[in-house]
């Protein structure tokens, strides 16, 4: 028998669950810990609430969870109610798939002014994770600020933008959707370093811009470098930087009739952000130009208005006592998921916040491959029997996957018209759910 503690529930942690199996069948025990009471990760408080589809592979989740090798341990916080060393006394692998849950920060002067957010903050916020749901974005003012230029800035800028009808189906949580319900907003500026050939933003997500009841691109076509450069482009950028050069050419008529502009302004290194009253209110910008692929001040400085800021400029992973930590790159340092003998990570606590849902499948088999090479038959370590008598003496409320379903069945039930759910947004009401 082997033993297998996998720490986050999310797709690193699942598709690591189901590479498990998959390898050692009836003869390996998996433990997937999660801090939350409520499985999926990302799945559930990273992905839009617009974008259901994505959201479905977590029915694939829920089949190795219901697998006979594969138990879900909710609840439970690794580094506080069990430390990494306990987990690898009990366990003969121990793999991180904690995911890279903290914002970067920009380390511009400015960036204590209240209504600047990160995305994992504000992502989180509109998508119920019970350390954001308190947030309270002031949507009161008339200019929004989105910085950087990936998939998550497209996702913040399409919340801001929908209007209430076009939310259905979704599921954003209440208290967001009267929040963006009542938003004075009119402008969102995009702001990216560097120019339409470095975006990070892939043709799908962007082109949904295109379909926004209330709102429009913006792009200005001086921007724009001469249509022959696209040929060298790979085919997914060049598809997204015609996307582009389609925003540039929409005709001021449909543009008049959209109540929201969505402005691209690149080559805009931010600089500085301004403030009243200890709200932003601005924020400063330096022209760019790009040279060998970097972005380099002009030293022509300006400003935009900003009553909110949501950067979305990726992500850190959460260090933990005793793991070492690669601090420049923002995660755990490892050798291809190989951190300490018996200690493991994979997704992005492994290769660093890039890539999609899917990237994490084969970065979880790959894991389990080397498992197997380090652990041979396994040894005659406790796993699960040995968890289970601490978790009784430390009197943790352990939240099992029948715990969840039950969850999971009360979400259901009270969701609003056509949206799949009405999430918990705090733990106590999650935990009072289940009991
Ligand atoms: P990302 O794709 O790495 O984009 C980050 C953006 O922030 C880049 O434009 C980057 O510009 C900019 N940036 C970084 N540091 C900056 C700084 N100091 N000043 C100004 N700009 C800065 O990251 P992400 O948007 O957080 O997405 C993370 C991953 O999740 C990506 O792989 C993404 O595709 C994926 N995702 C996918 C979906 C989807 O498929 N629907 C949705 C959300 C996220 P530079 O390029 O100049 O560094």
């Amino acid at each position: 028998m082997r033993h297998i503690a996998i720490v986050g529930s999310g797709p690193a942690g699942y598709y690591t669950a189901e590479a498990a199996g998959k390898q050692w069948g009836e003869d390996v025990r998996v433990d997937v810990f999660d801090s939350l009471p409520v499985p999926y990760g990302l799945i559930r408080t990273g992905v839009a609430p617009d974008h259901q589809s994505i959201k479905k592979v977590s029915v694939r989740y829920e089949k190795t969870a219901l697998s006979e090798e594969v138990r879900f341990v909710g609840n439970v916080q690794v580094g506080r109610d069990v430390s990494i060393a306990e987990l690898q006394e009990l366990y003969d692998a121990v793999i991180l798939a904690t995911g890279a849950p903290h914002d970067r920060n920009l380390d511009l002067p400015g960036e204590e002014f209240a209504n600047i957010f990160g995305s994992a903050a504000f992502v989180g916020w509109y998508n119920g994770h019970p350390q954001f749901a308190n947030l309270a974005p002031d949507l009161s003012g008339r200019h929004a600020v989105v910085i950087g230029m990936g998939n998550v800035a497209l996702d913040v800028v399409r919340i801001l933008s929908k209007t209430e009808g076009e939310f259905a189906g979704s599921d954003i949580v209440a208290h967001a959707l009267d929040a963006l319900h009542g938003s004075e907003i009119e402008t969102v500026t995009i702001v990216g370093r560097r120019g339409p050939h470095q975006i990070m933003m892939t043709p799908k997500e962007l082109g949904e811009l295109m379909h926004l009841e209330r709102a429009s691109p913006y792009v200005d076509k001086n921007d724009l470098p001469p249509g022959a450069d696209d040929a060298i482009l790979e085919p997914g950028l060049r598809k997204s930087v015609t996307l582009l050069r389609d925003f540039a050419a929409i005709p001021e008529n449909i543009h008049g009739e959209k109540r929201i502009a969505i402005e691209f302004d690149f080559f805009a290194s931010p600089k500085a952000f301004k403030g009243k009253d200890g709200k932003v209110s601005a924020l400063e910008i330096e022209r760019t130009t790009i040279e060998k692929g970097r972005a380099v001040g002009t030293g022509e400085v300006y400003e935009i208005p900003a009553d909110i800021v949501v950067t979305c400029i990726g992500y850190r992973s959460s260090p933990i006592d005793g793991v070492p930590f690669d601090e420049r790159a923002g995660r755990f340092a490892n050798d291809d998921g190989r951190i300490l003998p018996g200690l493991y990570c994979v997704g992005w606590a492994k290769r660093g916040p890039t890539g999609t849902i899917g990237t994490n499948r084969p970065d979880g088999y790959g894991v389990i491959e080397l498992v197997a090479d380090d652990i041979g038959n396994g040894s005659r370590k406790r796993g699960r029997a040995g968890f289970d008598e601490l978790a009784e003496k430390r009197r943790l409320d352990i939240v099992t996957f029948r715990d969840w379903q039950k969850i999971e069945q009360a979400e259901n039930a009270a969701a609003r018209d056509g949206s799949p759910r009405e999430k918990f947004v705090d733990i106590e009401s999650m935990i009072a759910a289940l009991r």
